[in-house]
């Protein structure tokens, strides 16, 4: 039994790097904390599939769930809770 505070994300929309009639935004999770989970190190405000310079955007959206598959999957995979609430900002 570990005493570790599970670690958040909430969701953000994010425009694809490429514009085109095939690649569309989405909606990702972004780290709210620090974390190292096994192989997966993100820092607080990484998107969690990939790093953050590789999306254009990142509206706030954390009324609606996350539909970036990886995102999703990564998030299950390593305990990570989705809330609807964004971190304050200056920390
Ligand atoms: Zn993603």
């Amino acid at each position: 039994m570990t005493e570790t505070t599970p670690p958040t994300a909430h969701v953000r929309y994010a425009y694809s790097p490429r514009q085109g009639a095939s690649s569309r935004g989405g909606y990702h999770l972004l780290m709210n904390q620090r974390l190292d989970s096994g192989r997966l190190h993100r820092d607080a405000g990484d998107v969690l599939c990939q790093p953050r310079r590789d999306f254009w955007g990142l509206e706030p959206r954390p009324e609606v769930a996350a539909d970036c598959t990886a995102c999703v999957r990564l998030a299950e995979r390593h305990g990570i809770t989705t809330v609807q609430t964004c971190p304050p900002r200056g920390k």
